[in-house]
């Protein structure tokens, strides 16, 4: 079945609408330095007000643990809000409270207001079905319909994203209705070849997607934290680089999988081996097969993937119809370690076809190197909830919208 689209509400004007958005966003001793989830919710907040809805606007932020905690608050949120829309956006200091009943009331038609962080009340996130069940009741109260379209929160069972979409006639804002739209075109029908960039720190985080992707994809290319591992299970010597070697049968099974099934799996021939985990470490370039043959020895760290491997891989990328990527080529956030991530990201700018970045750190890390969010088919807000989307899982606040 179908996710409920905005249509589905019927007219709006006049009516108190709650959108469960995500702005989580990182602050900095309060300034937001990422603005993009932000922005990603303009388009159906908008919506709404030129439709001359009341908008109640509600979110979590980091993780407060049920209680109210300045540090956590949407206040900031509010105010860039505000400017993105070009709007006065009123703030409720309470979730539930006085303070948003009030805040509720006073909107007038095509006006909006940002209640404060879900996650100062223990309902939101309890396991407790009740405890859960209760607050989105009093949530509830505040509106006449819930738009929902916090994909980034999508696969977790919390009262504003599942049960709040229970008790009020519900929709997917249009956020939602485009993750899912790209998302279910890299499941059920990407145009070929269809590729699979991974990275990021750990195989353990990816196992799910590899596993379910692998005999789905044409190609799979393998850098950041994770290829270590995969050459190890090469029977390559890899330092201090990060290894897992409990995962070490297991990646071994996907590299005879890939060879059984005709699936091109790439992995780095060369990479960036340093002194140490550091942005001024010493570095030098290795090949896969000898990355202890260099003055670090045994002590060097990979950081990054190699220049060859950055364009072997640009070239499978460019090649593909269908490009996902996930998880950072190296340790973008040091200069000297960020090559291969701006290699892979170039590429997928290139593709003649579909590419997707999901991800918290690969949006990040695409933003830091300067690369425009439009120069991409995708960038998903959602780097937990686009990956389970892609691992096969259910994701409740998704079923609770009709999607199955
Ligand atoms: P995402 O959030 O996009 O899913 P991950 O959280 O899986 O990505 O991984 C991001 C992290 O992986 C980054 O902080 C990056 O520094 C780290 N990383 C990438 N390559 C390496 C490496 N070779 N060694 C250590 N950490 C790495
Ligand atoms: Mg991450």
């Amino acid at each position: 079945m179908a996710l409920r689209t905005l249509d589905s509400l019927g007219p709006l004007a006049g009516k108190r609408v709650i959108v469960r958005v995500d702005f989580n966003v990182p602050l900095k001793d309060g300034v937001i330095t990422d603005d993009g989830r932000v922005r990603a919710a303009l388009p159906t907040l908008n919506h709404l007000i030129n439709q001359g809805a009341r908008v109640i606007a509600c979110s979590h932020l980091g993780r407060p643990d049920g209680e109210p905690n300045p540090k956590y608050s949407l206040e900031p949120v509010a105010q860039r809000l505000s400017e993105l829309l070009g709007k006065p956006v009123a703030f409720a200091s309470d979730t539930v409270g006085a303070s948003a009943e009030a805040a509720v009331a006073a909107l007038g038609d095509g006006e909006i207001a940002v209640i404060e962080n879900l996650r100062f009340n223990p309902g939101e996130t309890a396991k407790d079905e009740g405890e859960r069940r209760a607050f989105a009741e009093q949530l509830a109260a505040l509106g006449d319909a819930l738009v929902s379209d916090g994909f980034g929160v999508v696969h977790r069972k919390q009262a504003s994203v599942y049960d709040l979409a229970e008790l009020l006639p519900s929709a997917a804002g249009l956020l939602i209705e485009k993750e899912v739209d790209v998302l279910d075109r890299l499941t059920e029908r990407p145009e070929r070849p269809y590729a699979v960039v991974l990275g990021g720190s750990k195989v353990s985080d990816k196992l799910g997607v590899i596993e379910h992707l692998l005999p789905r994809v044409d190609k799979i290319l393998v850098g950041g934290g994770m290829l270590f591992t995969f050459l190890a299970a090469q029977g390559h010597p890899v330092g201090k680089s990060l290894l897992e070697t409990d995962q070490l049968d297991t990646v071994k099974g996907y590299i005879r999988t890939a060879a059984e099934k005709g699936i091109e799996l790439i992995l780095p021939v060369d990479a960036v081996m340093a002194s140490g985990f550091a942005a001024d470490a010493d570095h030098v370039v290795a090949a896969a097969d000898a990355l202890e043959d260099t003055p670090f020895g045994a002590d060097g760290m990979g950081l990054d993937i190699g220049p060859q491997t950055a364009e072997l891989f640009a070239a499978a990328i460019r090649s593909s119809k269908t490009v996902f990527w996930n998880g950072p080529m190296g340790v973008f956030e040091m200069a000297a370690f960020a090559e291969g991530t701006r290699a892979v990201a170039q590429a997928l700018t290139e593709v003649d076809g579909l590419s997707v970045v999901g991800g918290g750190d690969s949006a990040a890390a695409v933003r830091q190197l300067g690369f425009a969010d439009d120069r991409f088919g995708h960038i998903s807000t959602g780097g937990g909830a686009s990956l389970e989307f892609l691992e096969g899982k259910k994701l409740p606040g998704l079923e609770v919208l009709g999607w199955q």
